[in-house]
């Protein structure tokens, strides 16, 4: 397997300053610091500095975004290693001519991932932003009884100012299975992939389910193989919107695929020399696999490291 790039949306800075952040006045001087810095996303969309030899999250400044009226409330991301505080906000789609320059491009997230052409931790940065400002933007009222509900936390939490009842982000788990029988792995083509598009089975994890039950009931849903043994390998935030990718190992103690049509156009068992031509783009039948920056090709060089 060539020198690939890492798995995508890792290594976002870990100080989310949780013991500071429902601290209104310390909030307040973040915001007022001329050193604090905002991520800026229009749509869902964030603002990329194009200027320069490399591309770089354009961060703005707090004090000179509060000076527009029409700008949102900016939500605390983190703290970073020199103590500057980072936020993000996000403008409607009508504010595009406002922030896009020669210098500013506003960039999707997947197609900064699979370039991986942003420093290191700045992809995993802007997809714990995306993520919070998404669970903003569609839970603004409160679930138990209508009110409009109010941020707190720098963005962490909202409150509902009549039941007071507290909401808090979601992640949403999803499963994500190698299935392996001897020398050969199951993989599947969804019924909206493109033709000879294969990868990993995965599903959401239910309420009442451990990872593992959740592993073996996708997996029989989808192809009918019946999954014994399963270990855990690795996982990815995937922020659309706010999903973590579990990624495992699962043993299959069946080989017989019957095909779940709702779910899979295809599934079938590949060996390794197959699978050495998906990843070399030379499959005699133009086969693929997902981009290096998915926790499914990760998954797949792990198990493989010979490819
Ligand atoms: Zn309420």
């Amino acid at each position: 397997m060539p020198n690939t790039p890492d798995l995508g949306f890792l290594n976002a800075p870990s100080d989310r300053a949780s013991s500071l952040r429902s601290n209104e006045k310390w909030v307040k001087e973040k915001l007022n610091d001329p050193r604090s810095k905002v991520i800026v996303f229009v749509g869902d969309r964030p603002a990329i500095d194009v200027s320069g030899e490399n591309l770089t999250i354009d961060f703005r400044q707090t004090v000179t975004c509060g000076q527009l009226a029409s700008w949102p409330d900016p939500l605390l991301v983190h703290i970073d290693g020199q103590q500057c505080a980072v936020f993000a906000t996000q403008l409607p789609a009508e504010a595009e001519n406002s922030i896009v320059s020669a210098d500013t491009k506003l960039i999707d997230l997947r197609s900064l991932a699979m370039q991986d052409c942003l420093p290191v931790g700045q992809t995993g940065m802007l997809a714990q932003a995306k993520s919070i400002l998404h669970w903003h933007q569609y839970h603004q009222f409160c679930a138990n009884c209508g009110t409009q509900t109010q941020t707190c936390d720098a963005g962490s939490r909202r409150l509902c100012p009549s039941c007071e009842r507290n909401h808090f982000p979601r992640v949403d788990p999803v499963v994500i299975m190698l299935v392996q029988h001897e020398e050969k792995i199951l993989m599947g083509r969804g019924i909206h992939f493109t033709q000879g598009h294969f990868s990993a089975l995965a599903g959401f994890v239910e309420p009442g389910e451990t990872i593992e039950e959740a592993t073996r009931r996708e997996t029989f849903e989808e192809t009918g193989i019946k999954i014994g043994k399963v270990e855990y390998l690795m996982s990815q935030p995937w922020p659309f919107p706010s999903t973590l990718m579990i990624g495992v190992l699962a043993q299959a103690t069946s080989t017989t695929i019957e095909l779940d049509k709702d779910e899979l156009a295809e599934a079938r068992w590949f060996d390794l020399a197959e699978i050495q031509t998906m990843v070399h783009n030379n499959h005699p039948q133009g086969l693929s696999l997902p981009p290096p920056m998915t926790i499914a090709y990760q998954m797949i060089k792990k198990l493989y490291p010979q490819l």
